[in-house]
Formats: structure tokens, C-alpha cells, sequence
């Protein structure tokens, strides 16, 4: 097996356009993105890259120039996207959903006065309010009548026309057409591939005030190459690769965009999560590659819609961002007949760090062995520092070309993360096999003090979904006058399922230690998630803090 040196010295970077312009050399006929229907080739999709990165660049777009993309997934978050990075300047990343303090926060923190978006009223309005407010300069207006095929154009037109906002034509507002010199290449421009910072990714809510890690070049054409070896049963030129994950998000932008790009796969465009346009969007394009996150895989589990589809055409899907559970696993298997591995990574590396080799030696519940060229160890969690023997749990830390160059403008934070030999603090706590597999228990912030002993609600939510009538849960820990903390669940049932508390509790004292079992219950219809759509605990979190505040 190859080491990491070795992989490592093996390793060149490229600028991350170079691998855009190597898939539209050798497909360039081939389709790289459909969107409801209408579809672009690599061929087209390069052309517009360029004349996209022309009109950038005459705009005064270049090295340390920070551009935002507010945008859906559509073919104008690639087409901007390869166009910035193209001529040295940075992506930073905004999830269209924000609202307006939040993009207003973070246009300010990552020094962004451009900001491409979309003539849809809900996203536009946001974005133009922040402008007004002096913390933009311009912003890049993409219509989405571009986006549509000739008929669902007419319709729209004649139907949504309200849904479209009303924009001047000024120096602030410049729209993609007028950005557009047909044939124009933008000058080149050297890049610094260790240095340049390619993509200001902040990380997910769920880690508390957002930071923007600096993704270099370099950072992003390892994990593209990673991907690459992982991924060396798919077939270039041939796949279909759902994109349902939303490209602002860092699992996304490597594992759906980064890798289509490469395999010159097509991207089968969804603007958001819907499941019946999810399933339809499967069967009509043949769908082969499904990147996702547990919640979706379980929603398609679970749904009576799904037996009315044949899925069969799916071969490879690699689950991230949250524990995937073996029955959903397991199930979406069989449903589909295709290979589901569960990785692991983190946006502060790039993020692949962990994926199950995508064969019969995958296993359920791991997250699988170190991507190539990353190393890890594992510290204990009291003084985060001193190294656990092999196979005891401790915090994980990861080692790599795509460990994240630091936190923008937060040196402190970037110190508490990444150790002075390199290796970057996760928060995550898990445990290797002696075969390389990595098997996680939980996040430090989540672990929960019980009498003293540390009980970690992954293993509760685990033990709960085994009863067949749960659809989500999520465990958390609730102040306990007696023993600290305790367990509390949260559970949502399966359609047509109804349960007491008292017979869940029954169901799991045959699966976890009593100090696990959680001394409350709670039945609700919905479980908040993140907008990546994994289930988020801070929500949870701060009501049961709120209500007993009260009480
Ligand atoms: P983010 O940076 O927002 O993408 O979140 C990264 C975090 O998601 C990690 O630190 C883990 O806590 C969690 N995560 C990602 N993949 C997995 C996985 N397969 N199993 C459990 N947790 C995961």
C-alpha cells in the first residue's frame, strides 16, 4: 500500500481551472450540466468560463479579490466558480437561504464587495438590501431565464413574473449577458498554488460563529486527485452525478461539482431538495453517481413514492457530513442495488479526510481508512495533546495537503486548530482498528457527562434507530440535578407509526447500558437540520436551555 509520503511526493498541484480545461479538451461535446431539463456541454460550459472570467477581470477581478456566490445550484455557480479562480481571484461561498444579517456578517468578515446572484426575488432582495447597506460594491445579476428550457421559459415567464425582482440597469448592477465578450479569454494569470486562497469556505453553523477557512489551490486539487483514487472504478466520460447537495457547501462543491469536473461526468442540476423532482431527476437522466447526506438517503428509504421509481441505474454514493446509520445504509442498498460508502471530512479539509473503499471490504459504521496522502492520530480529550494507544478512543487529528491554510484574519483560532507540526484538530472523538478503519463516536462539544462517564448519544441514536418505526432522532445532553447530565431524545416517527416513550424506553434496555438510556422522550413532527440538510442538535439545544430557564 502506498504511504502518505509517498502519495504526497507523487502529488503535483494544479491551479483548480486547469482540471475544468483538461475535461473540456478531452469531452467537450459531452454534456456537463442539465438543469431541469436544459443542457450545457463541457464545450459550452468552458466558453462561458472564459468570457465570464474576461468580463470579471476588465471589472478589476484578480489576485486578493474576494467575489461571493450567492447562487442555487445552477450552471452559473461552475461557470463563476472556474471563471474567478481562473484569474487568480477568490470564491467565497454564500448559502442563498441565509438571511440578510447573516450574509451581511459574513460579506463583511470575508472582505467580499461582489456578489453574484440570481434575478429571484427571494434570493436578489436579500443581497440588494445588503448592498444598500454600503457592504457591497456591485452585484452580478445572472437571470434565470438562461437557465431554462425554451417551454418552461415561456411558462415561467407568463406565471412567475412575480417571483422575478425588479433591478435597475446601473454601475451596481451588472448583469451576466453585459459581462459576456463572445470568444473573449481573460489575460492569464501566474498562481501561487500553495498560497493563493481559491475558496473562503465558512463553516457550518453548527460549530458556533461562523469562520472562513482559506481552501487553498493547493488544498482543492488534493482533494480532487484524492477523489480521483477513490473514485477509480468510475468511468470518465460516462457517469451522471446527482447534485442535490447544495455546491456552497464545501461536501458539495469537491464530491459533486470538483469530481463531475473531472470524470467529465454530467451534472444533474437540483436547485434545492424536493424529493418527487429528486426522483423524477434520477429515472429521466440515468442517474450513476449519487453523492448525499443521511438525511436523504432515509427520506428515499422511506417514502411510499420511491417504489413507484426504478433507481437501479445509481451504482456509487458516498454519504457524508453526518453518521450514517447501517439500516439506512442497508436499506438504500437494497432499494437501489448500488454501492453506499459513508466518508468523513470537515470543511477545514477541503473536506474528504475518510472514505470506505467503494468494494465488498467497505464497512458499515466506519468511516472508512485515511483518504491517500492524509495521516491521522488520536489525542486523548482531556489534555487534547498526549497521544491513546492504538484502538483506545481519543480526539481525531488529521494531517494532509488538503488541511486548510488557516482561518481568514483569526490567527488565534488557526493556532487552537492547527498543532505547530501540522495536524488540525477536528473536535470529532473516534477511535482505528488495526486495519486503518476509522470508527467515530462523537463530537467533544456533544459528548454528555453522565455521573461522571462519558456517553456519547451517537450510540443512543444508533440504538434508537433500530426500532423499525423511527424515521430521524437526535440525542442531547439536558442539565440532571442528580447526575449532571443525562440523555434526552428527540424522535421522529415514520408515517403511519405511532409510540410512547415508555415503549421506546423498553425497546433500548436491551440495547444500551443504563447510564445511556435517555430519561426523556420527545415525539415531534419535524427535526431541525442544517441547510445541507444534516440534523442540527443547536437548535434543540438552545429550546431546552430557554425552557428551563423559565421553568
Ligand atoms: P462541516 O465542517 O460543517 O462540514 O462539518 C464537519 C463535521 O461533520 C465533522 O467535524 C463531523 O463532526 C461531522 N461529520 C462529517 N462526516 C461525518 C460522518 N461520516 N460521521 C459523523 N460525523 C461526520
Amino acid at each position: 500500500m502506498t504511504t502518505a509520503e509517498e502519495w504526497n511526493a507523487g502529488f503535483e498541484p494544479r491551479p483548480v481551472h486547469e482540471y475544468l480545461e483538461a475535461t473540456v479538451a478531452q469531452f467537450g461535446a459531452r454534456p456537463a450540466a442539465d438543469f431541469m431539463g436544459k443542457v450545457w456541454t463541457y464545450g459550452e460550459i468552458g466558453a462561458l468560463v472564459d468570457s465570464t472570467a474576461a468580463g470579471l477581470q476588465a471589472m478589476g477581478v484578480g489576485p486578493g479579490v474576494h467575489v461571493g456566490l450567492c447562487l442555487p445550484n445552477t450552471p452559473y455557480y461552475t461557470i463563476f466558480y472556474f471563471a474567478i479562480l481562473k484569474i487568480g481571484g477568490t470564491v467565497a461561498n454564500f448559502n442563498p437561504l441565509y438571511v440578510e444579517r447573516e450574509i451581511a456578517f459574513q460579506a463583511r468578515d470575508a472582505d467580499v464587495r461582489i456578489m453574484v446572484t440570481m434575478d429571484l426575488k427571494v434570493i436578489y432582495d436579500k443581497v440588494e438590501d445588503v448592498r444598500k447597506e454600503k457592504i457591497l460594491d456591485k452585484i452580478i445579476v445572472c437571470p434565470m431565464s438562461f437557465c431554462l428550457p425554451t417551454v418552461k421559459k415561456v411558462l415561467f415567464s407568463l406565471f412567475k413574473r412575480k417571483e422575478l425582482a425588479d433591478i435597475p440597469k446601473d454601475d451596481a448592477h451588472v448583469w451576466f449577458d453585459d459581462l459576456q465578450t463572445k470568444g473573449s479569454r481573460p489575460k492569464p494569470v501566474a498562481i501561487d498554488v500553495d498560497e493563493s486562497i481559491a475558496v473562503l469556505q465558512y463553516t457550518g453553523g453548527t460549530t458556533g460563529v461562523p469562520k472562513g477557512a482559506m481552501l487553498t489551490h493547493k488544498n482543492l486539487a488534493a482533494n480532487i486527485e484524492q477523489m480521483r483514487c477513490i473514485f477509480e472504478k468510475a468511468k470518465p466520460g460516462e457517469e451522471r452525478m446527482l447534485c442535490v447537495l447544495p455546491f456552497f457547501h464545501v461536501f458539495a462543491m469537491t464530491v459533486a461539482q470538483n469530481l463531475s469536473i473531472i470524470l467529465g461526468a454530467e451534472m444533474v442540476l437540483q436547485p434545492r431538495f424536493e424529493l418527487k423532482a429528486l426522483l423524477d431527476a434520477i429515472v429521466r437522466k440515468k442517474v450513476t453517481l449519487f453523492p448525499g447526506v443521511p438525511t436523504i438517503y432515509t427520506a428515499i428509504n422511506n417514502s411510499p413514492l420511491t417504489e413507484k421509481y426504478d433507481l437501479t441505474t445509481i451504482r456509487l454514493c458516498l454519504s457524508g457530513g453526518a453518521p450514517l446509520p447501517v439500516e439506512v445504509k442497508e436499506s438504500f442498498e437494497k432499494i437501489t442495488g448500488c454501492v453506499l460508502v459513508e466518508g468523513y471530512g470537515l470543511t477545514e479539509s477541503s473536506p474528504v479526510a475518510a472514505v470506505n473503499p467503494l468494494d465488498e471490504s467497505r464497512r458499515a459504521g466506519s468511516i472508512g481508512r485515511l483518504a491517500p496522502g492524509t495521516k491521522a492520530r488520536f489525542v486523548s480529550i482531556e489534555d487534547r495533546v498526549t497521544e491513546v494507544p492504538l484502538g483506545e478512543k481519543g480526539e481525531l487529528l488529521l494531517h494532509g495537503p488538503q488541511i486548510m491554510k488557516g482561518y481568514w484574519k483569526r490567527a488565534d483560532a488557526t493556532a487552537d486548530t492547527i498543532t505547530e507540526d501540522g495536524y488540525l484538530h477536528t473536535g470529532d472523538v473516534g477511535y482505528v482498528d488495526e486495519d486503518g478503519f476509522i470508527y467515530l463516536v462523537d463530537r467533544i462539544k456533544d459528548l454528555i457527562l453522565c455521573s461522571g462517564y462519558n456517553v456519547y448519544p451517537r450510540v443512543i441514536e444508533e440504538a434508537i434507530y433500530q426500532h423499525e418505526a423511527v424515521d430521524e432522532t437526535i440525542v442531547i445532553a439536558v442539565p440532571d440535578e442528580y447526575r449532571g447530565q443525562s440523555p434526552k431524545a428527540f424522535i421522529k416517527l415514520k408515517e403511519g407509526y405511532s409510540m410512547t416513550a415508555d415503549e421506546m424506553k423498553t425497546f433500548l434496555k436491551d440495547h444500551l447500558s443504563t447510564i445511556e438510556l435517555p430519561r426523556e422522550y420527545e415525539f415531534r413532527d419535524e427535526l431541525p437540520k442544517t441547510m445541507v440538510g444534516k440534523l442540527s442538535k443547536k437548535e434543540l439545544v438552545e429550546e431546552e436551555a430557554q425552557k428551563r430557564a423559565m421553568a
